[in-house]
């Protein structure tokens, strides 16, 4: 029997906003789509943190025993600069900034996204659908849309009609955003004349001679609208209606909300059953993002190359802090919690170390492991709450330390129990590594800079110029720059 049925699981719903319990379509199979990036920059931290959430679910289901299919999509056409139809193709304005083909833009930053989740461990989705291979499906939604008379044709560009859909349906469903409200707080922008109401949204918009992203449409030559690459996709890979959506929180409005409607004009049905949403990762208060610059990468938070940061992090700490708060908690990005989570990840790697040469002894104990076993998957099942499950795994890293020290003792059922559990859940869902596996080159590498750093800083106080300058110029020949500001000494390699 599939360890499945031994466990329900609740699901905070976005669409009902509770926890409802799970109930997959088909008993056993679970389908999930989740927004994937847009690759026109570096993913960051904040990213990051929405993927590794549902890496994480993913792949809780799996050990689970359940059959998953996992689609996570590749926007690479369609996303504009702003949310209301308005500006540049983020890809196209990338290419004519770096004067390379939109696909070069494209090409790079996949590559840079699929590198960065290797290093930190995520596993890959079932099928990773690109926007720009589904374009014939989306012309085909649309089509459709149109002879249900949900949308309209004007100049070339096709837009959704909020206020017919409205009329037999329920805009804002998800987001909790109220028509009248909408239509009173969207302001006509310039340009966007062609809409019969400025909260409608585009299907498909049509070129301008300038646009270098475009394709044939029965409405000419043009571009899907953002929101119908998911519908597409998700349709295509899932079917009309699927278990569970995810997504960042600032997805739920327009995005998802459009998805909802789109699907619901083309099918008649609400097209998924669980709607989830990873809340923000912040740095100093504000959203990680990638337009405000206020963000941090993956490749600083490995080197410790930041003013934010005193050293670099391995993934597989940068994991354990983010796993530290629950999926749907703003997380704060600070060194100290950093700092925090690496001591932390280093004790229960310790503890793991130490439970591999334990001893089963006949001594009775007052530790419960098969209770504590439970305690951990009632803790994911509880809308996946990896704080209460680390809370679990650091009592057994306790009762392990007392064990060693030899002020508690453990059966032989029990050790073989606890050993299988610790594995399953620290490293085959939370997705951690052991020390000897995570990269720990990058980290030895920026700990010997900062070491070098701190050594240079020495010698000036003593005003040792003659070995500051030494420090400075050797490494300028071997590729590392150091940069003084007023915040310290950082370093950047070539
Ligand atoms: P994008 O490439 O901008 O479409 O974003 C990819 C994913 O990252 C989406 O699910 C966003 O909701 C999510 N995301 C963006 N910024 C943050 C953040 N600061 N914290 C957590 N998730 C984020
Ligand atoms: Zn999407």
């Amino acid at each position: 029997m599939a360890l499945y049925s031994e466990h329900s699981i609740t699901i905070y719903n976005s669409l009902s906003s509770k926890k409802e319990l799970f109930k997959p379509i088909n008993e056993g199979a679970i389908g999930m789509y989740v927004c994937g990036p847009t690759v026109y920059s570096n993913v960051h931290l904040g990213n990051l943190r929405t993927f590794m959430s549902f890496d994480i679910i993913f792949r809780y289901f799996k050990h689970l025993g359940y059959k998953i299919r996992y689609v996570r999509n590749i926007t690479d056409a369609g996303h504009l600069e702003n949310d209301a139809d308005e500006g540049e193709d983020r890809i196209a304005k990338k290419a004519r900034l770096e004067q390379i083909e939109p696909m070069e833009v494209v090409q790079k930053y996949t590559v840079d996204f699929h590198n960065i989740l290797n290093t930190f461990n995520f596993l890959p989705p079932s099928i990773e659908p690109t926007a720009t291979g589904h374009i014939i499906d989306q012309i085909e939604i649309i089509k459709g849309i149109l002879e249900k008379g949900l949308a309209y044709e004007v100049n070339g560009s096709v837009y959704f009609d909020i206020l017919k859909y409205n009329e037999s349906n329920d805009y804002g469903v998800l987001s909790g955003r109220n028509i009248e409200d909408l239509i009173h707080n969207t302001r006509t922008l310039e340009g966007q004349t062609d809409k019969k109401n400025p909260q409608d949204f585009a299907l498909w918009k049509k070129a301008e001679p300038n646009h270098i992203m475009r394709w044939p449409s029965p409405w000419g030559l043009g571009f899907p609208g953002w929101h119908l690459e998911c519908t597409a996709m998700s349709t295509k890979y899932l079917g009309e209606k699927f278990d569970i959506h995810g997504g960042g929180m600032d997805l739920k409005f327009p995005h998802h909300e459009c998805e909802i409607a789109q699907a619901k004009a083309w099918h008649n049905c609400s097209p998924v059953n669980y709607w989830m949403h990873a809340n923000m990762l912040t740095l100093n208060g504000q959203k990680m993002a990638k337009s405000t610059g206020n963000n941090i990468l993956p490749d600083e938070i490995l080197s410790g190359n930041t003013k934010q940061l005193s050293k670099g992090f391995s993934p597989s700490v940068t994991r354990f802090f983010m796993m530290q708060a629950h999926y749907r908690s703003i997380l704060d990005f600070s060194n100290d919690a950093l700092v925090a989570s690496e001591k932390g990840f280093l004790k229960l790697m310790d503890a793991l170390k130490t439970l591999k040469n334990l001893e089963a002894s006949t001594t009775p104990s007052d530790f419960n492991v098969s209770k504590w076993k439970q305690g951990c998957y009632a803790a994911m099942n509880d809308d996946f709450n990896t704080p209460i499950l680390i809370a679990e795994l650091f009592n057994a890293v306790k009762y392990i330390n007392q064990i060693k020290d030899g002020t508690n003792s453990i059966d032989s059922e029990s050790l073989i129990t606890i050993r299988k559990t610790m594995q399953a859940f620290v490293f085959d869902v939370l997705g951690l590594q052991e020390l000897s596996a995570v990269g720990s080159h990058d980290e030895k590498l920026s700990e010997t800079i900062a070491l070098l750093i701190s050594l240079r800083n020495q010698a000036r106080t003593q005003k040792n110029f003659a070995l500051s300058d030494q420090i400075r110029d050797q490494l300028e020949k071997i590729g590392i720059h150091l940069k003084d500001g007023k915040d310290g000494t950082i370093f950047s390699l070539d």
